[in-house]
């Protein structure tokens, strides 16, 4: 229903396909395997700081770029991961999750009426972000590319107009759990650089690549230090989705760009997680190398139990999603139907689309839940039938 109290920019913006399917979930009881949120904890370690944190007294505003502490160790993880030099002094900013360092990002850097590219299924943060700043969204669909998508460097370079300002490229993906290679990540690196663009490399699943897949970081590419923002979150890699805390990483003039908007969002993120966050850094790389061997595990009995239902699994070589082809129906009226028939909640991929022809058959599950649940899920499939 229309809202007169709406302001035109946010008009297109409901209520997000993952709080409604949450509600359905919770609602009818099902398995959430829809909104992206583990249900078990990160490190011990990490939470006991943080809970001692508090008790000790750490309860006020940090430093307005974050816990110094914190902004050294992504820092020195960055340089000893990828070679990429951040001053964490002036190049580093701590936020309240990715989604701030997103919506700060263009904010901050984009221009009303200038274009930002994303590539289709995109997250839904970026839309919102660029609507908030009264620029253009350009969708620049994937393409398929055997059992996964890739990169289409053609499209992405007759997008360009003289009014793109900004790309926005997400690797690992979400939804479609795909890594885009290093190569086509150059191409794209050489497009950015032909026609002077900033790129945003939303990196939140960095850590989470099957198959001995690796990660790229866009700003250790040839000549694109300078001209990226990379972000990244403690959600994903420490099973901390709660917490908001994420981080911005860019050449000081560019981050001081993304600080002007940060600092009037939220001037800074909580304090207690970071020296906790920052101890996890540096120092729980076994957990998480433990996490992702039983993420791969959990996406093989998801996997399975899809195909055993009769639906088309494509591949997932990182995040915790994968996608399902459910032929010729309707992806939004199947997730409705799968948690009042099934007990399952999954999201349709057309929520993140602008021309969903491509993609209304496409469903995304997420595998982040323990193991048990994933099983319970499993057998849910089993008892269904062809789904
Ligand atoms: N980017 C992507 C691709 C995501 O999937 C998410 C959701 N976790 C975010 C950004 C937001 O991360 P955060 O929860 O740290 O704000
Ligand atoms: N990133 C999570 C997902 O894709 C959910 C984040 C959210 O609810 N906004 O499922």
């Amino acid at each position: 229903m229309k809202n007169k109290f709406v302001v035109d920019r946010l008009r297109p913006f409901g209520e997000t396909i993952f709080a409604t399917m949450t509600q359905k979930a919770t609602d009818a009881g099902a398995i959430n395997l829809g909104q992206g949120f583990p249900d078990e904890d990160g490190p011990r370690s990490m939470l006991e700081i943080a809970t001692q944190q508090i008790l000790d007294g750490n309860n006020q505003y940090s430093a307005g770029r974050g816990d110094p502490l914190l902004r050294s160790a992504i820092a020195e993880d960055r340089y000893r991961r990828f070679k990429v030099e951040y001053d964490p002094g002036t190049e580093v900013l701590i936020t309240v999750g990715a989604t701030e360092a997103i919506s700060a990002s263009v904010l901050g850097l984009v221009e009303p009426g200038e274009e930002v590219i994303v590539f289709e299924p995109y997250y839904d943060a970026y839309a919102a972000a660029i609507a908030l700043a009264g620029a253009t969204r350009v969708a620049v669909p994937l393409k398929e590319d055997g059992d996964t998508w890739a990169l289409d460097i053609d499209a992405l370079h007759a997008a360009v107009t003289k009014k793109t300002a900004m790309i926005i490229v997400n690797s690992p993906h979400n939804p479609t759990g795909s890594v885009f290679s290093k190569r086509s990540l150059e191409a794209l690196a050489g497009i950015a650089r032909a026609y002077d663009l900033l790129v945003l490399s939303d990196e939140v699943y960095e850590h989470l690549t099957f198959n001995k897949i690796e990660h790229t970081a866009v700003a250790s590419l040839p000549g694109m230090w300078d001209r990226t923002i990379t972000v990244s979150s403690a959600a994903k890699t420490f099973n901390v989705t709660g917490w908001k805390t994420g981080w911005a990483l860019a050449p000081a003039p560019i981050l001081d760009a993304i600080i002007r908007a940060k600092q009037f969002m939220s001037y800074v993120g909580a304090t207690p997680f970071q020296p906790a966050v920052a101890h996890a850094v540096v120092n729980e790389k076994p957990w998480i190398n433990q996490m992702r061997k039983n993420l791969q595990t959990k996406r093989d009995v998801l996997s399975e139990a899809l195909t055993h239902a009769g639906v088309k699994v494509h591949a997932s070589h990182g995040t915790y999603f994968v996608v399902a082809d459910i032929g010729n129906r309707d992806g939004a009226e199947f997730c409705f139907d799968l948690i009042e028939r099934v007990g399952v909640a999954a999201i349709p991929v057309q929520a993140f689309v602008d021309n969903p022809e491509q993609w209304s058959s496409k469903v995304r599950f997420a595998f982040c839940k323990k193991e048990d649940t994933m099983l319970a899920a499993a057998e849910r499939f089993r008892a269904a039938g062809i789904l």
